[in-house]
């Protein structure tokens, strides 16, 4: 309590009136919020943080929004324990988690979870003790002493007696014995400073005609309005960047408290992209991603939810950070897959981010060299406003793609780099260029099967092939994560030495690389070849500093990557996206293989790119080879209208899984039966999943397909709730899903 008058009279005021009941929510997977009863004199309003009883303990929960009914007992209520000093997270916030929990069908609990990951948060440790420099000269100067002098002195700002030490190099006690000394004062400080804020008047890079164009109707739009979603449509290496930050800039400028967040595909979240962001606004932005330590979390956590932190650059999960102010959203690379959580709640990060902006009225830039089907049709059909930058930034050009047919170019037995492909990097190494060799599959050989009988190496309980990873000496599967090492004999025949690897991996251009350019710097780059985010992030970096000739890679160098000194992209295997009946593996194909072939030619000099192909007339590589991205995407929407496909309809999945394939199976009977007839919806299945067996678990899909005015969600919640749900039996919905493997 504050003591002035009205909060006193407040206080008397609740005291004597009967006891309010409010409402929480707790981050668990729960389906609704529980009334409570606040105490005398807690005034309590949605967003508040409350500690409250809950099941046997007492648990952190949000005051959630909502009249608390007033048909249970009192008496029966529970009491809420405390109301946190945190800052309240806000209507807006509370009101997009409701919007998120109605759309994925997951539980309200489990959403506000995921804007609540670093919840401990809101109590930072206490009595952190830091210290600076008094002036006073201490009566004996020892080496180490005047170490920690320097650090102290170096720092400017207090540090804790154990950060101090570390910096001068010596132990704490020499830290405390200064202070004692009189020569360090000791002081309270807060172990999570607050970001530096970003200054949106610093002069921005000299934009070219076409980006200062771009540049100024977004910026029209966040001063103006109206603040609809924007497709900033520019080729790679068009300098997208360059233009959604000044639209940042006039966001920032225009309100003080104002927040911005940049989305961008995990990988991508790299040290030069974020110190291109920091050299705009002279101030590091609050990074969010799975590299930073549970104390950067908490400080980024704590910062954005009193709204210091105005500048956010993030991974998907940064769209449900509890923001004060937001004000802008960028979603980068919008076309990224990397975008779809798949575990837990289930959600398409750029979708949910349009909704966000759409409830708070704020405007959102999605950028793309490679636009998503969804987002161009809405651009068509005049829901999204567009911005082009149809050329490079500067002197760089498009870079020059064709196509290798591999029936009339194939390569040597037992290796899989064609001839053109091989003089490809040869030309480029010799004009001191970096070649690129893509692949988007990890390990060395997709496939080890046994020349005697024929048995393929499979994961135990599982119907997924051991991939080899040479390297390593193991046969690992990528969906279960089981690995072993390479026998020596066949499991089934015992034919010893007859084990053979099928098919390529990265591993394996790696080692015919290594073969032909043994003299050439070299580098692998895959999500199980390195050991961490930080070394993932150094190779990256390696490549763009010019420490590596020839880089060897899956699909994590395609999302917005820079390398000045690229000239050669080698696509082992284009057509690889193509097989399988995925909606999106012609558009999938085409995205990737364009952002992979962008990375080429970015600066003076011109990239060439060669696409590997045994079906030069499929129409997604004809597209590729002839630069006709429009065409392409044109045919494919074509397509989608006349099947009812997204974006001209809509899709969810419903997914069993059990270990007991009978009562599976019973199960998903059950589910046929109980479907309600309707008109506009269509659905397919029980189909059983491409790798039926997963960790011992068989899984079934349904595929409901409707009409675009069709509440999907109201039907599926009519549907599955007249199938009551064996406890042995999982089963998860998945609104507009991309994958099932
Ligand atoms: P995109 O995201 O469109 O593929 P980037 O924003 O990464 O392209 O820009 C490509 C390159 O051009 C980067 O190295 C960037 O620093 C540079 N660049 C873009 N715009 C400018 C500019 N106005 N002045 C100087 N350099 C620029």
């Amino acid at each position: 309590m504050d003591g002035t008058d009205d909060s006193l009279r407040r206080a008397a005021e609740t005291a004597e009136a009967a006891p309010a009941r409010v409402k929480v929510l707790f981050p668990l997977p729960l389906f609704q919020a529980f009334d409570y009863i606040a105490p005398p004199g807690m005034t309590l309003a949605p967003g508040d943080f409350v500690i409250a009883p809950f099941g046997p303990r007492d648990a952190l929960g949000v005051v959630w929004r909502g009249e608390a009914g007033e048909d249970v007992d009192p008496a029966k209520l529970k009491t809420i324990a405390e109301k946190l000093e945190a800052p309240p997270l806000s209507p807006e916030m509370i009101g997009f988690i409701d919007w998120v929990a109605a759309y994925t069908m997951f539980p309200l609990g489990s959403v506000l979870r995921l804007s609540m990951r670093s919840g401990d948060a809101l109590r930072p440790p206490q009595g952190l003790i830091g210290y600076r420099l008094t002036g006073e000269k201490p009566a004996r100067v020892t080496k180490a002493r005047q170490a920690v002098l320097d650090a102290a002195k170096a720092a400017g700002a207090p540090l804790t007696a154990k950060e101090l030490a570390m910096r001068a190099g010596v132990g704490e006690g020499v830290v405390r014995a200064l202070a004692e000394a009189g020569a360090l004062s000791g002081e309270r400080i807060d172990p999570d400073p607050p970001f530096g804020a970003p200054d949106p008047d610093l002069p921005p890079k000299p934009l070219s005609p076409a980006q200062r164009r771009a540049a100024d109707s977004l910026i029209a739009m966040v001063e103006k309005g109206p603040p609809g979603p924007v497709l900033l449509d520019g080729v790679t290496g068009s300098g997208k960047t360059e233009v959604y930050l000044e639209a940042a800039a006039a966001a920032l400028r225009k309100d003080p408290t104002a927040q911005v967040l940049i989305l961008i595909p995990e990988i991508a979240l790299t040290l030069p992209f974020l110190k291109r962001i920091e050299e705009r606004f002279g101030a590091e932005p609050a990074a969010w991603h799975s590299d930073v330590s549970s104390a950067g979390r908490r400080r980024v956590f704590r910062r954005v939810l009193d709204g210091s932190a105005r500048l956010v650059v993030g991974a998907r999960s940064a769209l449900f950070l509890p923001y004060r102010n937001l004000q802008l959203i960028v979603v980068d690379e919008e076309h990224e897959p990397a975008y779809k959580q798949e575990d837990g709640v289930i959600y398409q990060g750029r979708d949910m981010a349009v909704a966000r902006a759409s409830l708070a009225k704020i405007p959102i830039i999605l950028a793309s060299a490679t636009p998503s089907l969804e987002t161009v049709v809405n651009v068509d059909q005049g829901r999204y406003g567009i911005e082009s930058l149809p050329a490079r930034f500067g002197e760089a050009k498009m870079p020059e793609v064709r196509l290798v047919d591999m029936r009339r170019d194939p390569p040597e037995a037992g290796r899989w780099l064609s001839p053109p492909v091989v003089e490809g990097v040869d030309q480029a190494l010799a004009a001191k260029g970096q070649a690129l060799l893509f692949l988007n599959r990890r390990g060395y050989a997709p496939l080890t099967i046994c020349r005697r009988c024929g048995h393929r190496m499979k994961a135990p309980h599982s119907d997924t092939w051991l991939v080899e990873h040479r390297f390593e000496n193991k046969l690992v599967c990528h969906h279960t994560g089981f690995s072993m090492p390479k026998p020596q004999a066949c499991p089934a025949c015992n034919a010893v030495g007859a084990l053979a690897a099928c098919g390529p991996g990265v591993e394996r251009v790696a080692e015919e690389t290594a073969e032909r350019w043994p003299n050439a710097r070299r580098a692998v780059l895959s999500s199980d070849t390195v050991q961490s985010p930080s070394e993932m992030r150094a190779i990256l970096d390696a490549m763009r500093n010019g420490e590596i000739d020839i880089l060897i890679a899956t699909q994590i160098v395609a999302k917005g990557h820079h390398f000045p000194g690229l000239t050669f992209v080698g696509v082992v295997d284009a057509d690889m996206g193509l097989a399988g009946g995925d909606l999106r593996a012609a558009e999938r194909t085409f995205q990737l293989l364009s952002q992979v072939a962008g990375r080429a030619g970015r600066e003076a000099k011109t990239g060439r790119v060669l696409l590997q192909t045994y079906q030069p007339d499929a129409p997604v590589l004809q597209a590729l080879a002839g630069g006709a991205r429009d065409e392409f995407l044109a045919a494919e929407a074509q397509g989608r209208l006349e099947l009812g496909f997204p974006p001209y309809g809509r899709l969810a999945a419903v997914i069993l899984r059990a270990r007991d394939e009978k009562l599976l199976r019973e199960c998903a009977r059950a589910h046929c039966e109980a479907a309600p007839e309707a008109p506009g919806v269509d659905l397919w299945g029980p189909a059983p999943a491409p790798l039926y067996r997963l960790r011992g678990e068989t899984r079934i899909r349904f595929l409901l397909k409707t009409r675009r005015n069709v509440d999907i969600q109201g039907y599926l919640a009519a549907w599955l709730s007249r199938v009551k749900l064996p406890a042995a039996v999982r089963r998860v919905v998945d609104i507009d899903p991309y994958t099932f493997l």
